[in-house]
């Protein structure tokens, strides 16, 4: 839920207003002082307060989205943060470089957190929760929900995942740590029972 008031007296109204971060629609409002202050909410990144400036330094290393994937992160009871310059260095740096198999085993975990019960469809949405798997977009999660489905991790309809069996058996690997050298091992030897009659 929405932490910053905003209001005509302390921000600017403009019609369209767009998070700095993601760059999309959202209700976030220049601050008439200090004037480089960006406050208020968006599905995507959350409470948003943030300098231009520090978005501007972010922005050019393509790593805006790693911002967004911090502030989606945070937990919901902590008061919302002004980040500037010093901030989005700590972010950027605290950060690890996420593979593209780290961040499908991620989508996978964030699938079944927001699965009510198994056998519902995941309430995962790719055009809003892309930063929770370091996503940069919408596009980028919606590709792993299917590669999810190509694994047979989950079910695909328009991007909204439901867990499979399977799935299940993935996310308990990942929960103990297992290496995915061994999962293809694993693959490999229930292939084998299955060609050997077993
Ligand atoms: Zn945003």
């Amino acid at each position: 839920m929405p932490k910053i008031q905003i209001s005509p007296e302390t921000h600017i109204f403009i019609d369209t207003p767009r998070c700095p971060l993601c760059a999309l629609t959202a209700s976030v409002y220049r601050r008439k002082e200090p004037s480089d202050l960006f406050e208020g909410w968006c599905e995507r990144c959350g409470d948003v307060c943030i300098t231009i400036s520090s978005v501007d330094a972010a922005r050019p290393q393509n790593k805006a989205h790693l911002v967004s994937a911090w502030l989606r992160r945070r937990p919901a009871d902590e008061p919302a943060a002004i980040i500037n310059n010093d901030g989005i260095q700590r972010i950027l740096k605290d950060t690890p470089e996420y593979s593209v198999l780290d961040k499908l085993d991620m989508a996978l975990v964030k699938i079944s957190g927001m699965t009510g019960e198994p056998g519902e469809r995941s309430t995962f949405d790719v055009s809003r929760d892309y930063p929770l798997v370091y996503a940069r977009s919408g596009n980028e999660a919606a590709f792993y929900v299917r590669q999810l489905a190509a694994l047979d991790y989950v079910k695909e309809d328009s991007a909204i995942a439901q867990l499979t069996a399977k799935g299940y058996l993935r996310l308990s690997d990942i929960q103990s740590g297992e290496p995915r050298v061994s999962l293809c091992l694993r693959g490999h030897v229930v292939r084998s029972f299955h060609e050997w009659g077993l």
